[in-house]
């Protein structure tokens, strides 16, 4: 299904804004351009959910989240920034193994089951695209993933 991202992307962060219960601070750099993905709109929000929950679960009272997007050679770079714990040095590819949890106190006490990036990397592997993590330990997490997209998704079409 073609989607248009910016309008999708916006969906899902508006109804995160709209229930989130922490003085957390949402930024949005969205492209202004229509940028159109063929995607399964089900299973990217299912990613985006786990992202931004995970963005929330981890940031500190009056942090900001930084939702990005922008054209990065032929992918469309989607970004999820936030300014928590985050994670140690040497574990930003563990964190999306089945079940692997930075730290088990931690973990009590904020819940879950350790698989929502297991899924994320699945469903970005079946839309062509790449997931990873960068972190500074103290500062904070960003998870990148890319898909691939077009200006024109009616020219597609048109040709041949
Ligand atoms: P689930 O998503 O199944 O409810 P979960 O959130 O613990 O459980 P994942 O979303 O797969 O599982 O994340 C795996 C682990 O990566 C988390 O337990 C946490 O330790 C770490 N992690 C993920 N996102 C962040 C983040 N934004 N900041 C700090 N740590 C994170
Ligand atoms: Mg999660």
């Amino acid at each position: 299904e073609w989607i248009n991202f910016t309008n999708f992307f916006n969906q899902i962060i508006d109804r995160f804004e709209m229930t989130k219960e922490q003085h957390v601070t949402f930024l949005r750099k969205l492209p202004e351009e229509k940028l159109y993905v063929d995607i399964d709109p089900d299973k990217i929000t299912q990613v985006l959910d786990n992202i931004i929950s995970n963005a929330l679960k981890y940031s500190p009272e009056g942090g900001l989240i930084t939702f990005k997007a922008e054209v990065h050679e032929d992918k469309l770079q989607i970004s999820v920034t936030d300014q928590g714990m985050g994670i140690p040095k040497g574990t930003e590819n563990k964190i999306f193994e089945r079940f692997y949890r930075v730290d088990k106190a931690r973990t009590r006490k904020l819940g879950g089951t350790g698989l929502g990036l297991a899924i994320a990397k699945e469903m970005i592997g079946a839309h062509d695209g790449e997931i990873w993590a960068k972190s500074v330990e103290g500062k904070g997490t960003t998870i990148l993933f890319t898909l691939p997209f077009t200006r024109d998704q009616e020219d597609d079409w048109d040709e041949s």
